[in-house]
């Protein structure tokens, strides 16, 4: 349990000052046109505040000073060792800020404060560090190339770094992307998704304060179809790390062919399996964990374990059990009340879009055993976590990502069948498998193809292990871990051939 409580929350509201200028070149600025876009609550239906709407003449001033930034080397050329002090320092004034990001983000997105507290905040905060802690770490490599020569790799910053950051997880993934590549020692140029911009632009307050110098870090807000698509064809931008839908990443890799060729990483969208083995006795942890994949974030997770498989002798147990626990451990309501720990959609299009779909599978006829309608609380966009039973293997229930809280639960003939179905989707993001069976652990987490498979619980990995997908949830390089490093360097080979005199 946390030391969260309302009052806190409402103190902290009263006393907010919300960003509204972007961060350019160590100073908030509005766009050179003036235009602002309007930041509305999914929680109040209120505005919130005005941000300000870039176009590509700031995208391409916040690229020019991120780029002599680079080239000036007072970020660049900082002994690693210093740049790991800074973003350290970085780290705990973040920290000392978590009651405000984690307000402000919930206030953004309608996620419920007590997550943003006790996950976004600190699982961020703490990437922040590991990767700091890596800035002097990260070593290259000596060739094998014999007596008469020596060939070294080195790994060098790659310049001016674009990231493109959904809303699901604002804060968290910004500082996933930001403390790798700043490590490195790269420029940064940050694209916050549309509806929540607010905690980044608070984030990137605390940058000077911490040691980093101006023009390191620019965060550029505006609409991804002019901001996102003039970074993408920016030629001097040599990286974006975007994490996203699979239909803005295909656009990205259009940018970089018809640009620079820069290299795109994509982080994409899933529709990830859980699979509860024939062996599983118990079935409450499982359980449990399918509830938490499923309705975490209103189900608005890349992750999401939206197709459950069970074994059919157990389903309806399981089914039963899922509900009496939804019951017992979910508590549905205003965000940002900490008592309450599943909240809004993050807007009114999105709400629109993944109740379309659940009129669609009711009119269907799917066999639905819990939820399937939208909930009036205040002027919250509030969905009901829904579960349906068996849909037909060519319903949008099994294929597409919803990104909602709705799931479903699948009766299978044996575990085989249920890898089978697990890896009939074109995405390869998370999969997660229950067992009490070493050997089942080890021969279906190798048949799944995901690039996580995780055991007897939901989860992502951590911070060192690498996140990425496989098949259409992406490419070109993960997050977390060392491997995030990789997406920020590139790879140099300095050789000598000692054969030669003038060596
Ligand atoms: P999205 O529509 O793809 O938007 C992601 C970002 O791309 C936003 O900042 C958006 O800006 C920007 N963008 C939009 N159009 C663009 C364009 N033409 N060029 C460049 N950038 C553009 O995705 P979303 O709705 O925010 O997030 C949901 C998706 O992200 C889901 O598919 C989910 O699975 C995926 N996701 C994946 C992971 C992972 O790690 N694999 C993690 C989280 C989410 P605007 O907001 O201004 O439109
Ligand atoms: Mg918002």
């Amino acid at each position: 349990m946390s030391d969260l409580n309302l009052s806190m929350v409402e103190n902290c509201i009263a006393n907010l000052s919300y960003p509204t200028n972007a961060f350019i070149g160590g100073d908030f600025v509005p766009a050179m046109s003036g235009k602002t876009i309007a930041s509305i609550s999914p929680i109040t239906g209120e505005e919130i505040t005005e941000y300000a709407s870039c176009d590509k003449e700031d995208v391409d001033k916040a690229v020019s000073i991120a780029k002599k930034t680079f080239e000036s080397g007072v970020w660049s050329k900082m002994h690693p060792t210093e740049r790991k002090k800074v973003l350290l320092k970085y780290a705990d004034i973040i920290e000392k800020h978590t009651l405000e990001l984690a307000v402000l983000e919930s206030l953004d997105s309608g996620k419920p404060v007590s997550d943003c507290y006790t996950i976004d905040v600190p699982e961020g905060v703490h990437a922040v560090r590991w990767h700091a802690e890596y800035a002097d770490k990260n070593y290259g490599q000596a060739s094998p190339s014999g007596d008469g020569a020596v060939g070294i790799v080195v790994k060098e910053a790659i310049g001016v770094v674009a990231c493109i950051i959904p809303w699901n997880f604002p804060l968290m993934t910004t500082m996933w992307k930001l403390a790798p590549s700043l490590a490195e020692g790269n420029s940064i140029i940050i694209k916050p998704a549309s509806v929540t911009t607010l905690s980044t632009l608070l984030l990137v307050k605390f940058a000077a304060e911490a040691g980093i110098p101006e023009g390191v870090i620019q965060v550029i807000t505006g609409s991804g179809s002019v901001v996102g698509e003039a970074l993408g064809m920016h030629p001097d931008v040599g990286v974006i790390s975007f994490t996203g839908s699979t239909e803005i990443g295909r656009k990205l890799l259009e940018y970089s062919s018809k640009s620079n060729l820069k290299k795109i990483v994509l982080e994409l969208g899933g529709k990830s399996p859980m699979v509860i083995m024939d062996d599983v006795k118990d079935l409450t942890n499982a359980v449990d964990n399918a509830l938490f994949s499923s309705f975490w974030n209103a189900g608005q997770s890349c992750t999401a374990n939206s197709r459950i498989f069970v074994p059919k002798s157990r389903q309806d147990e399981f089914v039963e059990l899922m509900i009496q626990r939804m019951d017992q451990t979910w508590r549905i309501g205003n965000p940002l009340d900490p008592q309450f720990n599943y909240g809004t959609m993050i807007g009114k299009f999105h709400y629109d879009q993944v109740m379309g779909y659940m009129n669609t599978f009711l009119a269907e006829g799917h066999n639905l055993a819990y939820g399937g309608k939208s909930l009036t609380i205040g002027q919250g966009l509030f969905i009901q976590p829904t579960i349906f039973v068996d849909p037909e293997p060519s319903s949008d229930l099994m294929t597409t990502e919803l990104f909602g809280p709705i799931t479903s639960v699948i009766g299978v003939n044996s575990n085989e069948e249920a890898v089978a179905m697990a890896n009939n989707v074109e995405y390869g993001l998370q999969a997660t498998i229950f067992t009490d069976n070493l050997v089942n652990t080890f021969k279906y987490a190798r048949a799944i193809k995901a690039g996580t498979v995780s055991i007897n619980r939901y989860c992502e990995g951590d911070i060192t292990t690498p996140f990425g997908g496989l098949k259409m949830s992406g490419f070109g390089g993960q997050d977390n871990a060392g491997a995030a490093h990789d997406q920020y360097t590139e790879i140099k080979t300095i050789f000598a051939d000692l054969t030669q005199s003038s060596c």
